[in-house]
This record gives C-alpha cells, structure tokens and sequence, in this order.
C-alpha cells in the first residue's frame, strides 16, 4: 500500500511548544553568493509554479547578462546541460561535503569549459546535451569564476538560477536555509483562508473563503529582530454546515528591501494548541516536483482563481511530503462534528523565523453553509457517460469510438470523470485536418500524476468508411487541446484504434498532418555573400507546432546550430565554416513524419 500517513514528527521547540518540524541542520556560511553584487531574490524555494515547485533561488542580475558568476564552494564540475527550454545553459557542481550546486540561464562558460563542450556536441552531433564530466577535468575552488549569466533556456528575463541537491539522492534543498546573505526582518503575508468539506471530494466543490485581517498595526520595517504579525478572521467565530473540514491558505513572502511576492516556507495547524499537520519546503525532488498539484487548490487555481495551499493532503498524495502530520495523520481532516467550538491557530513562517499566525475558532452548525456545487463544476459529467474513479484504482470508460484510462497513480482524489463527442470533422471545434471526433475527457481542473491513456479511432458522420482498414494511418497524429495548451502526439495503432498518454484532460482528436515544416534562412538569400556575418539564422515553422527532428550540415558534415527557447537555430560562425563556397543543408520533420529538405548555398 503506498498511501501511507506519514509518521508523526514531533519536535519541541525552546519555549517547549510542540512543533511539527525539526530546525534545519544544514551547514551554514559554507556555501558564497555566487554573484559579486548583493544578493537580491526574484524567486525563492517552493514558490509555485504551473506542475512543479521553484527549485532552488533566482537571483536578480540588475535587468542584464553578462554578470561574472563564481562557484560558491571549491569542488569540480560534475555536469554541464544544455536544452532549449529548462535552465538552457547549466553547471553542475559537486562539492566535498555532499552537496550539489546548480547554475542556470548561463549564457557563456568560462572559455576552457566552453571548448569542452563544443568538443562533445560535435563528438555526439546534437546541441542539446547533458554531459557527466570526470571528476578530474574542472576542479574549481571557492570564487572561481564559471560562466556569465544569461537567460537562456525556460527564462523571461535575465536571472541567475541557483540551486543547492544533497548530491547521493539529488534532492533540492532550500538554499535559504544555509545562511546566505539575504536579510528578512518581515513576516509572510497570510491574505486568503479557506475551509473545505472533506465529506466531498476536493474537485467536487469550491473553496469557502473567509475573511481574514492584521489585528493592530503592522511591525515596522528594519528591525534586527524577527517580526510576528497576529492576525484573525471576520467573524471570529465561523460556523460551518460540515462535520468534516479542512483548510487552505493563500499566502507570499517578501525579504527585507524587496517587494517582490515569494513563496512561503512553512504553514502549521494547531487546533487546541496541539500541532495537527503543516507543510515545510525543506527538501523536494525532481521527481515529486509534480506534486504540487495535489497541495494546491488546483480546480481553483486552473479555473482562474489564487493559489491556496493545503493545510491537508489526499488520498492519492504520493511520499514522501513536504507534508508533517502529528497522530495517525488522519488529523489532516478535523472532525468538528460535536457542535463545539474549536479554537484553530495557522502560523506562516519564512526561513528566517519570521511569522504570521492567524487566530479564529470554528463551530459546526447544521444550518449554515455547507459547501454546495459550484458553477465551475463538470460539464462533462453532465451530458456525457460518467463514472467515479479513485485513487489506485485500475480502470476506464469505454465509449463506441474512444476510450481512456486512468493510472494507478494519475488521480489524486475521487472524481467523477465523463467523456464524449464535443465536435465532428468541419464543426467550429475540430482542427484542421481532424479525421475523428473531438473527443472531450474529463476536464482540465482535475490534475494528472501519472497520465491516462487515450484511445480513439477515425469516425465521420454519414461516412460509411469507419476504421482504419482502409485508412493510411501514417501522417495522423493525435492531438489534446485545450485553452492555448495543445500537445501533439504520435500515436501507436492496434486493430484500427490509436493511443497516447497525455497528463492533461481536454478535447482530443485524430489530425490528418501531410503538411511539411516550412524552412527558411531569414537575411541569407540563396547563393549570399556572408564573408561579414556573424551568424546563420533557420526558421522552422510547422503548422501544428510539432517539430522533433532537426539536423544541418555544412558540406556534409553536422554543424552545431543553438535553439535557445525552440525558437531559431542559429550558427556562429567559429573554425566549422571557413573562409570559401559552401553548402549547407537542413533536414527537418514534424511529429506526422512529414519532411522537409533545403539548401542553401553561400560563401564565407
Ligand atoms: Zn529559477
């Protein structure tokens, strides 16, 4: 059974209150501000991002790049990537002491490093690389210059990410918590409470929201000291139609001399002074990044609404958490059911020790609110065939002409899930192309761990060609969409029936693709003079933005073209292309297959 609670975790604090998480025991002061100007967050650990947690800090790089970046422990360069989404440029660091240091958005590699690397993407002919470097290559000390920031890869302006991983595990640990020089003498700001009904599934109502307010004035900045802030709800009694509730808070961070919201570090619940369960981001994993759809309010969120972090957790919530529990952990949901009132405490604090705590008593009452279905519930449900799914549970709902199936591990809460046809071949929904229905499944609020199999097969009305026997299946591709989120895959085919996996519900539908990717060579005209460019520039335009194969040669051999961003590839021209006629040929195909050639043809 893998949906174990986890084991109580019981701390005392100094004042012998009982705490929910030990303090931190990481080494302080060992690691420098790998930036020569003072460190200032744009970014911090755990903030919340679309299907992952911010993993380590973005540091400011005053609006430009170029900035000199330092190793911020000796140790030697363990990893280099290079990607055109993600950190786009990237050094790996391991130290001595077991830790790992990550460095993102690089533009440029100090020069030695720099050559290395263009040495193996030539050696493996791909640009995009993740190189595991011996130990002996680049050892660096403390301050050694590494690179210059940029922000290449998945970046909107420039920053330097910087990452600490306890290297055996690979897990990210919350760089704030080993000292750096960021100074915070402010509280969080605690700005929404929310309670929910736990005897209905999460994505089967909406959150109530209570009003919440500062008791007093706000602390002052600038002190030395650590701030508390007190704060309470309006009522400060609330009554509630449920017997079985939970709550979820909205809540930011900000350090001393900047305004700028970042996540939080901790939340804890006591109710009656006893601790009942918190969350701390303390140390996650790539792999359970993608949980953070299960601690937040994710119908809420997708449907245009705030953030709200659980103060709970669900039955498909995966360990290990960043959630603590105190008891058997079933406290997550409180049972009020006794028609007293009960005194609850949620106290928010950053890395610092700063906190907010919010103070409010809440009562079961028969009559009030209790939580009813909302206007952002299923439309699927509704009109189409439906069924209930839970967690762990290995099943799917079979229509005429489409199918799906959830994984053990894709669901995080009970739901009822509906499916059917939304639009045929020529209706205002289908793409272009479309040879199938437009299957809708599910809705795109209900989050996805691992994905849910998607079959289908071509069918139009009034056509009495169904299948695919007679079909040439080889440029059809499947598509989900929903929103501006469009993702397109290569199915597989059996006995007529397409499938592919997908971690998102929405529309779904068969695309006939026999358009080919469009090349151009923008500012190089065919037979062009390029003795004084400095680079070659390609464009890639598909028309269903599914590009997976790119290859250039010069003269008929690979030539490295960067695709920061997946936008153009571009050549530098460097000691692959020298002074004289050449020939350089493009090969690009799209996810249908479809391929297109092109040369051009230039003198250097
Ligand atoms: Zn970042």
């Amino acid at each position: 059974m893998k949906y174990l609670f986890a084991a109580a975790c019981l701390f005392c604090s100094l004042q012998g209150i009982p705490q929910l998480f030990p303090p931190a025991a990481y080494p302080r002061n060992y690691f420098r501000n790998p930036l020569a100007i003072p460190m200032s967050l744009a970014a911090n650990f755990g903030e919340l991002r679309p299907n992952h947690y911010h993993m380590g800090l973005d540091i400011r790089t005053q609006h430009r790049v170029n900035l000199p970046v330092y190793a911020a422990a000796d140790g030697y360069i363990a990893r280099v990537s290079v990607e055109p989404g993600g950190f786009g440029q990237a050094i790996y660091i391991n130290h001595p002491n077991g830790y790992t240091t990550v460095y993102g958005h690089l533009n440029a590699f100090f020069p030695a490093l720099a050559a290395y690397v263009s040495r193996q993407q030539y050696r493996l002919q791909s640009w995009q690389v993740n190189l595991e470097i011996p130990a002996a290559l680049f050892p660096v000390k403390k301050g050694g210059l590494i690179a210059q920031s940029g922000s290449t890869g998945g970046s909107q302006g420039p920053h330097l990410h910087f990452e600490i991983r306890r290297t055996k595990e690979d897990i990210n640990l919350n760089p704030l918590l080993f000292g750096l020089p960021v100074a915070d003498h402010i509280a969080p700001h605690l700005v929404r409470l929310a309670w929910y009904d736990r005897n209905r599934g999460i994505y089967e109502q909406s959150p109530h929201e209570v009003p919440v307010e500062i008791e007093g004035p706000r602390i002052a900045e600038g002190s030395a000291s650590r701030s508390t802030v007190e704060m309470k709800t309006r009522p400060s009694l609330l009554s509630v139609g449920a017997t079985r509730i939970s709550f979820a808070i909205s809540a930011f961070d900000t350090q001393s001399g900047s305004d700028n919201p970042n996540g939080i570090f901790e939340a804890s619940l006591y109710e009656d002074e006893r601790p009942v369960i918190g969350f701390q981001l303390n140390n996650i994993s790539y792999d359970d990044t993608r949980n953070i759809n299960a601690h937040i309010d994710y119908k809420t969120k997708e449907t245009g609404g705030p953030y709200f972090q659980q103060l709970f957790f669900l039955q498909g919530y995966p360990l290990p958490t960043i959630y603590s529990t105190a008891g058997d952990g079933t406290g997550s949901v409180l049972d009020i059911g006794d028609g007293r009132p009960h005194k609850i405490r949620i106290g928010v604090r950053d890395t610092e020790g700063n906190e907010t705590v919010l103070s409010f008593g809440v009562q079961y009452a028969p009559s009030s609110d209790t939580g009813g279905a909302s206007s952002k519930d299923s439309m699927t449900t509704a009109v189409f065939p439906a069924k209930r799914f839970y967690p762990g549970m290995l099943d799917g709902l079979e229509m005429a002409d489409c199918a799906f199936y959830p994984g053990e591990r894709s669901l995080y809460d009970s739901v009822i899930i509906g499916a059917g046809v939304a639009g045929y071949p020529g209706s205002g929904l289908s793409l272009p192309g479309g040879v199938s229905a437009v299957y809708r499944i599910g809705e795109p609020w209900i989050p996805l761990l691992d994905p849910v199999l998607v079959r289908m097969r071509p069918v139009s009305p009034g056509d009495s060609l169904r299948g695919v026997e007679r079909m040439d299946t080889t440029a059809v591709v499947m598509v989900g969409f929903h929103g501006a989120s469009r993702e397109v895959e290569r199915p597989t085919w059996k006995n007529g029936w397409a499938s592919a996996r997908y971690r998102e519900f929405g529309d779904f539908q068969l695309v006939r693709d026999t358009v080919p990717p469009v090349v151009s060579f923008p500012g190089a005209p065919e037979g062009a003079l390029l003795n004084k460019a400095s680079r070659i520039r390609i464009a890639v335009r598909d028309n269903l933005g599914a590009t997976r194969h790119f290859r250039a040669e010069l003269d008929g051999a690979w030539l490295c073209f960067t695709n920061d961003k997946g936008l153009d590839w571009i050549y530098r021209f460097d000691e692959h292309c020298l002074p004289g006629p050449h020939t350089l040929r493009v090969s690009v195909e799209d996810v249908a297959g479809n391929r297109t050639i092109k040369e051009l043809h230039f003198t250097r």
